[in-house]
């Protein structure tokens, strides 16, 4: 059922109009497409199977003609339309200049700019949005960029000025579904957005996963990394200039995490291991395995030599089930932990948006 269309950032149903991704001050950046229209796909997938193509449409007009209707008018012509004049001298800079610097403030207005984007381009197919309510909020209210967001900017050397690339998906690291739970109309929890803007190419990772090292999105091509903690932003000299295969892998970033390669393992004895224990054993000692991956070659990848060496600690049967049922209880009281964090995290943030801009009254500290 398709919901009434509200704003993404204030929840107002009045008004609601079209956001450009490309802003239209940019179209004199950009080189005259050569295509009048512009193609749209949507792939989609279950589990590990490879996405499939579900829709492809084709719209009038070049690529960085595209808008997507998710913002009211207010919003559109009053914050993010300060921060679209904010940002413009600072894109079109970087755009145009082969050897540009950036100053610390000019790479968080830029994040700010590149988060808002990515924002509304997870509307573009409904269903797949990431960013949770609060968090849209507090960008428009705080400026607040997500703090699970991160954001990467190079060079590119490809021949098309405008190109958008989105993976998104929900994972879980274990039976109990997304930690933290997923909000309100929210069905992802992990995403890759490759945004190419004239001569310049933006990447952002979004991971809402506890447990997850969010670096494991990083970009392994020479990127500079303006949120958070951009750094050593004065300089970029050494910008990269990445490559049209360098962009696709970019672009595939949720491949390396998600489509790994599935073992199994089969006991010789029967009864003699309880699989939950396995798994946990083999878990917790992830290190171990490290160790066998990287003796192997640059793509680490565990051979079945390795995984016949490997080494488990074996208690009886018995005492394999207490101990995976003990753990196991506290990996609940875990994730009912974090996700109560997380309800207080998005909690504080609304109090302090209503406290910072629609008090109706400052009171004197
Ligand atoms: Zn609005």
């Amino acid at each position: 059922m398709k919901r009434p269309k509200t704003c993404l950032f204030c929840g107002t149903r009045a008004n609601i109009s079209k956001e450009h991704i490309w802003p239209e001050w940019l179209a004199p950046q950009l080189e005259p497409a050569e295509a009048d229209s512009h193609i749209t796909e949507f792939h989609s997938g279950e589990g590990k199977q490879p996405p499939q193509l579900v829709r492809r449409t084709e719209k009038q007009g070049p690529v960085h003609t595209k808008k997507v209707r998710a913002v009211c008018a207010p919003c559109n012509n009053g914050w993010m339309s300060v921060l679209e004049s904010e940002v413009k001298p600072i894109l079109v800079a970087l755009i145009e200049q082969p050897k540009p610097t950036l100053t610390s403030a000019a790479a968080t207005s830029l994040s700010r700019w590149v988060a808002v984007k990515a924002i509304v381009a997870e509307h573009a197919v409904e269903g797949t949005a990431l960013t949770p309510y609060e968090d849209r909020s507090a960008l428009r209210t705080l400026r607040a960029v997500p703090p699970y967001f991160r954001i990467f900017v190079a060079k590119h050397s490809l021949a098309t000025q405008t190109a958008y690339y989105r993976q998104a998906t929900t994972v879980s690291t274990s039976m109990r579904g997304p930690d933290p739970p997923l909000p309100p109309h929210i069905r992802r929890n992990i995403q890759a957005i490759a945004l190419v803007v004239g001569s310049v190419c933006f990447y952002i990772s979004a991971a809402r996963v506890s447990g997850l090292a969010v670096e494991v999105l990083d970009p392994v091509h020479k990127m500079h990394r303006i949120w958070p903690d951009p750094t050593s932003t004065e300089d970029l000299t050494s910008l990269g200039v990445l490559r049209q295969p360098e962009i696709y892998a970019i672009s595939r970033s949720l491949d390396r995490l998600v489509r790994q390669a599935v073992t199994s393992l089969r006991p010789i004895e029967k009864d003699a291991w309880e699989p939950y224990f396995v798994l946990l054993a083999l878990q917790a000692l992830r290190h171990k395995w490290r160790h066998f991956a990287v003796s192997t070659r640059k793509d680490p990848n565990i051979t079945k030599a390795d995984i016949a060496r490997f080494l488990l600690p074996r208690p009886t049967l018995d005492e394999q089930k207490v101990w995976g049922m003990r753990i196991s209880k506290l990996d609940s009281l875990i994730a009912v932990e974090r996700a109560t964090v997380e309800k207080m995290r998005l909690q504080k943030l609304s109090l302090l948006q209503v406290l910072l801009t629609e008090s109706p009254r400052a009171v004197e500290l």
